[in-house]
């Protein structure tokens, strides 16, 4: 694997491959890798032929209460996974000047009113500073095909229309939700939180599943969210929100709605918040 760390060995890299022939794959991620982030990376090894994957924690997209400090920087061990699942190049930039240069005027990217809503309507700004950073990773790196989990819904899909417009010829793709054996979406956050509060968010994803049995039996929608935010706080989870919308995250009001739709929930607990869905 080639490590870079500045935009010049970046694009001397990617130079050497481009005379290759052949796929590149991207994927973004802000480290302190587990199974969820390389399931994106063998996924990517099906797709390419050549896969790049990025860590960098986006100041951007922290909130000033946020977690951006204490977030886990655990660059050796990243590194070592990273090679185990033979990804090919890996751009860690040795500081934030190699994304966002002094010498240009940041592209600020506006994620509209979805960028407001479920998780933005907890952390303004937030989907701003994602997209404005996954745009500028699209422009250095130029990949042909992007990855992106779909446990980060919103955020998937914010992605996939800003992509649609400002850079049509890459190639989106969700991979699915890694989960522990109690069914807890991974994510670098449940390192927050200890051995009985990880037992305690898995009813997160209890809850999901018991949603989309009662709307499959057609209980009344209102009731089935009523029902889930009870649930959530009988289980000692605080939730921000539990909504069904349709794949694209429109709402939906009614039962029998036929098309794909999606389950999701956002609840914390300890002060660390946790998201996931489940869609059907
Ligand atoms: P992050 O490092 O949290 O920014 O995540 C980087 C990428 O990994 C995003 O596309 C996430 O959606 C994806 N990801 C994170 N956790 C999981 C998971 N449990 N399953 C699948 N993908 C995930």
């Amino acid at each position: 694997m080639v490590i870079t760390r500045t935009r010049e060995e970046l694009y001397k890299t990617l130079e050497g491959f481009s005379k290759q022939t052949g796929k590149l794959a991207l994927i973004p991620t802000m480290g302190n890798l587990h199974d969820g982030h390389l399931s994106l990376v063998r996924l990517a090894k099906l797709k390419a032929s050549k896969v790049i994957a990025t860590i960098f924690v986006n100041p951007l997209q922290f909130g000033e209460n946020e977690d951006y400090k204490k977030y886990p920087r655990t660059e050796k061990l990243d590194v070592e996974k990273l090679k185990k699942e033979y990804c090919d190049i890996l751009f860690i930039p040795r500081s934030g000047e190699e994304i966002f240069s002094k010498f240009e005027k940041i592209r600020t990217i506006d994620s509209g009113s979805l960028g407001s809503e479920l998780c933005g309507k907890i952390r303004p700004g937030h989907f701003n500073g994602v997209l404005t950073v996954v745009n500028k990773l699209f422009e250095l790196i130029k990949p042909d095909i992007a990855i992106f989990g779909a446990k980060d819904y919103q955020q998937q899909i914010l992605i996939k229309k800003m992509a649609k417009s400002l850079h049509p010829k890459i190639s989106l793709i969700k991979a699915p939700i890694v989960r522990s054996k109690n069914g807890v979406a991974l994510s670098s956050r449940n390192n927050y939180l200890s051995e009985k509060e990880v037992d305690i968010a898995s009813n997160l994803f209890k809850c999901l599943q018991k949603s989309v049995v009662s709307y499959k039996n057609n209980e009344e929608l209102k009731n089935i969210l009523n029902n889930a935010k009870s649930f959530l706080i009988s289980k000692k989870l605080v939730p921000d929100y539990f909504e069904l919308r349709d794949s694209e995250l429109n709402l939906i009001s009614k039962n029998n709605f036929e098309g794909n739709k999606v389950f999701l929930g956002s609840v914390t607990i300890n002060n660390t918040r946790l998201i996931d869905n489940i869609e059907f």
